[in-house]
């Protein structure tokens, strides 16, 4: 958690900065923002409407003496609609100077009180004019009312010159505004661009470690573990170097092959279609598979074919995991004749008289001896006595269907069968065609004193699996029973106990 702890920490640090960023650069643009709206709506709009004043000003000035000049009635009065006209516009600035100016607004109210006063110079000009005496007006529009225009004009002046300082200190409040947020902006850039790349070099780090253990990882389950992977249709689309070696081919030879679940015995097809049946109902299916390399040798390995899945639970692939077990098999398994051997047969036996027991489910132990087989090889030599063994145990072997019964090599000519839930009439049926089957392989033996093929006695014990008996004490019932068969020898005698004490079923 330690590592993800440190990204998120670096992530998050990253995010704030940048958000800060954000943040911070908003901040700045809307006071520069700010800055510019207020040039324009305040020291700006004062300068224009101080201009626009001065001008209206020289404009009724101007007119004042065309009034002294005036010929007749009517054009004095043209020129005085003028001269109202201009005196309008002048009061319309003073009210946009009165709401925008940023200064001390008595000046202003001075200013404008100046502006009502020359209005009483130029109504006595007026009055002067229109009775006739225009010397005496020309006499006030040079004298008290040009030097009442000049003072206007320097108090509309001074206004005007301190809006240009106004919008000045505006613009050097904005250029300030501008350096410290780009200097902000320009340093909270560099941090996040050093952090995201000490970020960066550092998941990259991570990355391509973990990229590292996890290449390691696969070499070593590659080497180690045998492992395929099937599609759906059992063929294989990958599998690993261990399994390769395991079934002594290559990569290329095994992959887009049907795997047959890597079993290439005898048993194959019986395996693979209970193998089907387990998983293509998304099942786990495990067992034991046999391969018969190329040489004929034959190596064992426990599987278990797990379906792999997809969102909607739908079979995708399928996943063979394999051990070997090829050594753990040999130390149970006759050489002779492959069957199990003694020791297998002793873990079985136990392990199926405790299940017996435990489900109440009969179980049957029966011992197969090979009748005068000592005069047999006598008569054949020894090497021709394996080969009958081997066919003898063959024919037993192939006498199992269930997957309950099973068969061992218990001593030289000697085998067990032991038959898991079947009743004593079909143990006795069953065990009895095993012989006639042994019989009918017609294996020569003119030596017999019984018949002239190779024969086997049959011992057994039944037993209902309603008391529990120790696995010796079954042997010996079954040992019992086999020396009664060999009393005419090629027979089988079942005996069971203890539901039916007496049940003792002789059959030649
Ligand atoms: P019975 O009908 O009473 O069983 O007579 P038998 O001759 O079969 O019994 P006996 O116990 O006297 O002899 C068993 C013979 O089995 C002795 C031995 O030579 C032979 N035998 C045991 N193991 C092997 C083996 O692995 N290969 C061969 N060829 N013969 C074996
Ligand atoms: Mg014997
Ligand atoms: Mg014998």
């Amino acid at each position: 958690m330690q590592p993800y702890r440190n990204l998120i920490f670096g992530f998050v640090l990253i995010i704030s900065l940048m958000t800060g960023l954000g943040g911070f650069s908003l901040f700045h643009l809307n006071n520069i923002s700010k800055d510019v709206e207020n040039i324009y709506n305040h020291p700006f709009a004062v300068s224009n409407a101080g201009q626009s004043i001065q001008t209206r000003i020289f404009a009724i000035h101007r007119d004042m003496k065309d009034v002294v000049l005036a010929k007749n009635p009517e054009q004095l009065q043209k020129i005085l609609d003028q001269v109202n006209a201009q005196e309008q516009k002048v009061f319309k600035e003073f009210d946009v100077i009165f709401e925008r100016f940023l200064g001390n607004k008595a000046s202003i109210k001075q200013t404008y009180q100046t502006f009502i006063e020359w209005k009483r110079i130029r109504d006595e000009v007026i009055r002067l004019a229109v009775a006739g005496q225009t010397e005496a007006a020309a006499e006030i529009t040079k004298g008290r009312g040009a030097l009442h225009v000049d003072k206007l004009l320097s108090e509309v002046h001074e206004f005007v010159i301190f809006a240009r300082h106004k919008a000045d200190s505006f613009k050097t409040q904005s250029s300030e505004n501008r350096d410290h947020s780009l200097f902000v902006v320009s340093v909270l850039s560099v941090l996040t661009l050093v952090i995201s790349s000490f970020i960066a070099v550092n998941v990259i780090r991570r990355m391509s470690k973990a990229q590292k253990r996890l290449s390691q990882r696969e070499y070593l389950i590659d080497q180690n573990i045998m492992i395929a992977t099937l599609d759906k249709t059992g063929v294989v689309i990958d599998a690993s170097n261990a399994l390769c070696r395991f079934l002594d081919s290559t990569k290329a030879e095994v992959i887009g092959k049907p795997s047959n679940f890597f079993n290439n015995s005898d048993l194959q097809d019986l395996q693979a279609e209970q193998i089907w049946k387990t998983i293509s109902t998304g099942k786990n299916w495990q067992g034991e598979i046999c391969h018969i390399n190329t040489d004929g040798l034959m190596f064992w390995a426990n599987s278990r074919i797990l379906p792999n899945l997809d969102d909607n639970f739908t079979i995708t692939s399928f996943t063979n995991l394999l051990q070997d077990s090829t050594s753990k098999k040999l130390s149970i398994t006759d050489k002779l004749t492959t069957l199990p051997n003694r020791r297998s047969f002793e873990e079985v036996l136990e392990r199926e008289i405790k299940l017996s027991y435990r489900h109440t489910v009969p179980i049957t132990l029966a011992i197969l001896d090979v009748d005068f087989f000592k005069l047999y090889n006598d008569t054949y030599g020894h090497p021709q006595g394996d080969k009958a063994l081997r066919m003898v145990a063959d024919c037993i072997l192939g006498c199992l269907r269930r997957p309950t019964d099973y068969a061992f090599r218990i001593g030289g000519e000697e085998f067990a069968i032991i038959i898991a839930d079947q009743d004593i009439q079909k143990t006795q049926e069953f065990l009895d065609s095993i012989r006639g089957k042994v019989e009918a392989l017609s294996i020569q033996h003119e030596q017999s004193a019984i018949s002239k093929v190779v024969t086997i006695s049959i011992g057994a014990y039944w037993t209902d699996g309603c008391i529990a008996l120790e696995k010796n004490e079954l042997y010996t019932e079954a040992d019992k029973a086999l020396y009664l068969a060999k009393t005419n020898r090629n027979q089988t005698i079942v005996q069971g106990k203890p539901s039916e004490p007496n049940a003792a079923i002789n059959a030649a």
